[in-house]
Parts: C-alpha cells; structure tokens; sequence
C-alpha cells in the first residue's frame, strides 16, 4: 500500500460489521436500513432488468430519465434550477461523487476544510487526489437551557475556527449537512456564514447532502447551493441509498454548474465510467415519489430516533440531539468509560450490539475519544431489543 493510503488500513463499517456478524450481535454500527425501500421501486428495477433497460453500459453522465428526474427533485424540493444535460451527473453512490471531485477538483498540496468528525472516505479521498485535510472540530455544546436534560445537546461549529483555518492554499470546503455522525444540522445561519467565507475567499464548496430529507423536529435542511453567491462554486452530492434505502445500489449523483460537473465527469469516467444500469432507472421512478412518501419516510425514522434516544439515555449513556442523519451519538463517560474504541471492541462481549467509536472520524483523536455512535435505521423491535440489552449490559 502507498504512503498516501497507508494511514487508513481497513474502514470501519467493515471491521464492525464483521465484528456483529461473527458475534451474531446487533448491528447498530454501520449505517443501512433493516427494511428495504418502496416495493414499487424494487418492481421499477426488476421492470428495467427484464426489459433490457441497462443492461449494458448506460451512458457516461448518466440515463436521461434519471438526469431529468434528480433535476426535477432539486427544484421541486428547494427551487433550484439545473440542466440536466449538462448540470448532472450520476455516479457510483455519493462514495464515487465524493472521490471523483475530489481528484477531479484539487492540485497536489492543496489545503481542504472539512468539519470534523468527518465521513470516513473524505479522508481516503483527499489523500488519494494528494490534498491536504484540515480539519474544524464540531464541539459539543449543552444547549443553554441549562434544565440538564439535553433536549438542545448538540455538536455545534465554530464559525470563528472556520474562517481562521483558511489559508492562502485552502482550495475547498467540504460541507456534511445533515451530519455523520453527530446528527447535526447546520442551521440556515451558519450555512449562510459558511456561503459568506466561501464567497469571501473565493473558494469551491463540495456539500454531502445524501441525508437530505433525514430531518426531524424544527430542523431545516438547507442546500448550500441555494444561497446567495453559492450556486456557481457549490458541487452538491445526493444518493438513493439513503434517500430511498437502496444503499446496495450505489446510485448517487452531483449536481453542479457545467464546468463543475464537466470536471467531475472527467474523473469518474476513469473510475468506474458508469454503474447501475437498470437501478438508474428504478432510481428516476423513485425521485418522482409524491411528497407522501418523503414526509412518511421522515416520520417513521424520527420515531426509531425518539426510541433508540430513550433506550440509551435509560442504559446511562448521555446523548445528543440528532436532528438529522441515521445516528445518535452519545458520551459514554456517565457509564463511567472514556476510550470509545475499547467501549466498542468490548460491546458486542458485554451487551451484544455493534457501535462506532466516533474517534475513527477524527485527526484530534482525543477529541473523539469518548463518544460513540449508534445507527437507528433498524425495526422498533430491534431497537428495543438493542435498548434492553445495554441496559443490562455487564
Ligand atoms: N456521505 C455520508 C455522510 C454517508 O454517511 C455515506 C454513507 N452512506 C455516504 C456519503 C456514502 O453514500 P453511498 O452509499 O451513496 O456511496
Ligand atoms: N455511511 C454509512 C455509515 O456511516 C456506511 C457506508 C459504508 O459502509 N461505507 O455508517
């Protein structure tokens, strides 16, 4: 292995998802529903495969069919216009979307802010396009209503330590809103602040959105890309893994001004020049879903969230607020522990469930130390199951 991959050994998902299978031990670590998407999609995909609809290389930017429907999903859902000839582009899950504007995007040396803990591949992907990751640490924050509970506890960013990081070699930011794996959503304030910064030093923006319509309570998401100055530097990154629990699809998408998407392109044609012929097509039914089906999706995983949030807090873990994504993260100090790794090596011998130790997400490591990550895209019987079991957990 290369110097530049050498840090990065196995990722994650895949050691605890092993871990959880030769354990037999629930899988709240890795991120991907226990039930799958909509049955009429599933019949969209079984439709185009005995039709012949992908079944050899479909074209390089993508199927037209679902070109014009993600085009017609971003302006039906916030009011943005692109082309979807020339302004879309469909890749192999938002995995590929990120690699490939990454190398599609920095020179060697290049500095790129991302939020820490960040997604595990934008490191692997910096590093492989041979930029430099500078991180700003999210920092956990009670909530100033001070009653103890923890209703407004929630990872916040230092807008003051995002504008001191860039330097005169910053050449992107990299956004995550909702946020793996804090579960925070940037407001419409701080993404205003962060559209002024990019604006202000004139820098690109490649915003991860694949948790999109993953929002609960008065939480808003807000595309980047719609804000003042933001839609001519902005590559935002979707998937139908997480927006239609497909995530074995690996259908995900940029959208992009053409010169953005024309970069992009470039590189992922090198890649994997295209993936998932007859899922492109299921995916293009799936984005035209009426609204129904995003607001049910929402209200089904904001109860799994309320059920999982109470378990924990009842097993002694203290948790944050997760305002969007599939996760909650928790401190694992009021249970007496302080290094996550080991908490979660231990987890599946002691309660039998599989977690994250945040600390993966993390350069400053110590700073990750104590808090780990539970999934809740699981059925409420298995969510409880888990609960019971760290609540007696030895
Ligand atoms: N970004 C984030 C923040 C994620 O959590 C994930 C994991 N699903 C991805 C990107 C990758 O998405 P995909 O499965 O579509 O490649
Ligand atoms: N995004 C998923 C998570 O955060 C995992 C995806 C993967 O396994 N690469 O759990």
């Amino acid at each position: 292995l290369n110097r530049r991959l050498a840090e990065f050994g196995t990722t994650i998902f895949a050691e605890m998802s092993a871990l959880a299978t030769s354990t037999g031990s629930i899988n709240l670590g890795q991120g991907f529903p226990d039930t799958d998407g909509p049955e009429e999609i599933r019949e969209a995909a079984v439709r185009a495969l005995r039709d012949g609809r992908g079944n050899q290389y479909p074209p390089g930017p993508g199927v037209p069919e679902l070109r014009t429907a993600i085009a017609s999903h971003q302006k039906r859902h916030y009011g943005l216009s692109y082309d979807p000839d020339t302004e879309v582009l469909v890749t192999a899950g938002a995995t590929e979307a990120i690699a490939a504007s990454l190398l599609a995007l920095l020179e060697p040396g290049d500095e790129v802010i991302a939020l820490e803990p960040y997604y595990d591949s934008y490191a692997a992907s910096i590093a492989m396009a041979g930029g430099t990751r500078v991180p700003v640490t999210l920092r956990p924050d009670e909530g100033d209503d001070g009653d103890g509970e923890g209703a407004h506890r929630r990872f916040r960013l230092d807008l003051d330590e995002l504008r001191d990081a860039v330097t005169e070699r910053t050449r992107l930011l990299l956004v995550n809103t909702p946020h793996n794996p804090t579960g925070t959503v940037l407001t419409r304030a701080e993404l205003t602040e962060i559209a002024r910064i990019a604006v202000e030093r004139d820098l690109l923006v490649v915003t991860d959105e694949v948790y999109e319509h993953l929002v609960f309570d008065d939480a808003e998401h807000v595309p980047l890309a719609s804000l003042p100055g933001m839609r001519e530097r902005t590559v935002t990154i979707g998937s139908a893994g997480k927006t239609f629990s497909f995530t074995g699809w690996k259908v995900g998408w940029v959208t992009a001004p053409p010169a953005l998407v024309g970069a992009v392109r470039s590189a992922k044609q090198f890649l994997t020049y295209v993936a998932s012929g007859p899922f492109q097509y299921a995916v293009a039914e799936a984005l035209a879903l009426p609204d129904a089906y995003f607001e049910d999706f929402r209200a089904d995983m904001l109860r799994k969230r309320d059920v999982l949030a109470a378990g924990l807090t009842e097993a002694g873990f203290k948790v944050f607020r997760s305002a969007g994504t599939y996760f909650i993260t928790t401190d694992i100090r009021p249970l007496g522990e302080s290094d996550g790794f080991a908490f979660c090596r231990a987890l599946p011998e002691r309660a039998g469930v599989v977690a994250i130790p945040n600390a993966v997400f993390y350069d400053h490591r110590e700073q990750g130390a104590p808090f780990v990550r539970f999934a809740f895209c699981k059925k409420d019987e298995v969510l409880h199951e888990a609960a019971g079991r760290l609540r007696r957990m030895s």
